[in-house]
């Protein structure tokens, strides 16, 4: 279909961004790489009478590390993590987008400030314990992973705010395992499961584990965190763990797998995941 009329500005500052945001209210959406958007647009799901593009800000596009965390601009393409293996679980995750044309426009700022529960990078910045700044016209602040995500599709970023940045500790040292299961290759997750493990020996000192599209929101599997966190890992530990995987989740059933299904998916994921991430893997 074809969206609704509707203006477009490329803005050349972030405060003449801002500025548009506040001037037109309800009115104007901002426009990153328009995978998201541009498709609700089209089943005219949205229709804002102006597009505020971002594309020529300064300071939104980039990867740095600084002080033993990751900087990335929310400009910042899904094949830009992609090709940054050092990012770890987050170039990992980020190769498994879609395919190469959604990778070369989508970007992180996007999908984390479109909040879709189904998307692979939420769960991820929710298991690095990661940060993104916001920018209003008064002031900036920074909103942790775990309050960005409130409800399906509605995030802590309110609609006068530009995300310009994420932040995320390097978790030097950790092993990472990352699950994805979908019909084809490029679809997006049915259910996906990521894992971060620090261990010592065969000590599991610390675990996180996301579930994506689990819920209205990104999850993490706290009980199989918890009946791991401090004890051996070997496989029958994570197997063990891993059945607690969907417990506390309500998944919405959809047109490819029931509330149940999900949860199965959900426990072979999270064995999967930590698996690989405690280099268990067969
Ligand atoms: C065919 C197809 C398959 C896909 N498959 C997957 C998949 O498997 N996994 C996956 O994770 N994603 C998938 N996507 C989505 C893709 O990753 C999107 O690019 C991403 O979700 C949104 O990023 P964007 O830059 O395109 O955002 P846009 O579409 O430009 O914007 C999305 C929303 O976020 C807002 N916004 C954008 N940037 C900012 C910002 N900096 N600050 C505040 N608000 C902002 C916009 O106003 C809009 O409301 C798919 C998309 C398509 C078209």
């Amino acid at each position: 279909m074809i969206p609704a009329e509707f203006e477009y500005v490329a803005a050349e500052t972030l405060d003449e961004a801002i500025r548009h945001l506040v001037e037109n209210g309800d009115e104007a959406k901002l426009l990153a790489g328009g995978h998201s958007l541009l498709p609700l647009m089209k089943l005219r799901l949205a229709a804002p009478a102006l597009l505020v593009d971002l594309r020529k800000v300064p300071g939104l596009h980039g990867i740095q590390r600084e002080n033993g965390s990751w900087r990335i601009g929310a400009m910042t393409v899904h094949s830009d993590l992609e090709h940054t293996s050092e990012l770890g679980i987050v170039s990992h995750a980020a190769g498994t987008i879609a395919d190469p044309q959604v990778r070369n426009r989508g970007t992180i700022g996007g999908s984390l400030a479109h909040g879709d529960p189904a998307s692979d990078l939420p769960a991820v910045l929710l298991i690095t314990d990661g940060t993104v700044t916001v920018q209003g016209p008064q002031s900036q602040r920074t909103v942790a992973a775990a309050d960005l995500f409130q409800d399906y599709m509605q995030t802590a970023v309110e609609p006068h705010e530009v995300l310009t940045e994420v932040r995320m500790p390097a978790l030097d040292g950790w092993g990472y395992g990352y699950e994805k299961f979908n019909r084809r290759s490029e679809d997006w997750a049915m259910v996906a499961v990521s894992a971060v493990v620090k261990q010592t020996g065969d000590i599991c000192e610390d675990v996180r584990i996301g579930l994506t599209n689990m819920g209205s929101v990104p999850l993490r599997a706290h009980a199989v965190e918890e009946a791991l966190r401090g004890q051996p890992l070997n496989k029958d530990s994570i197997a063990k763990a891993a059945e607690a995987a969907a417990e506390g989740t309500d998944p919405p059933a959809d047109l490819n797998a029931s509330a149940e299904y999900k949860q199965h998916l959900a426990r072979v994921l999270s064995r999967r995941a930590l698996e690989q991430a405690a280099g268990l893997a067969s």
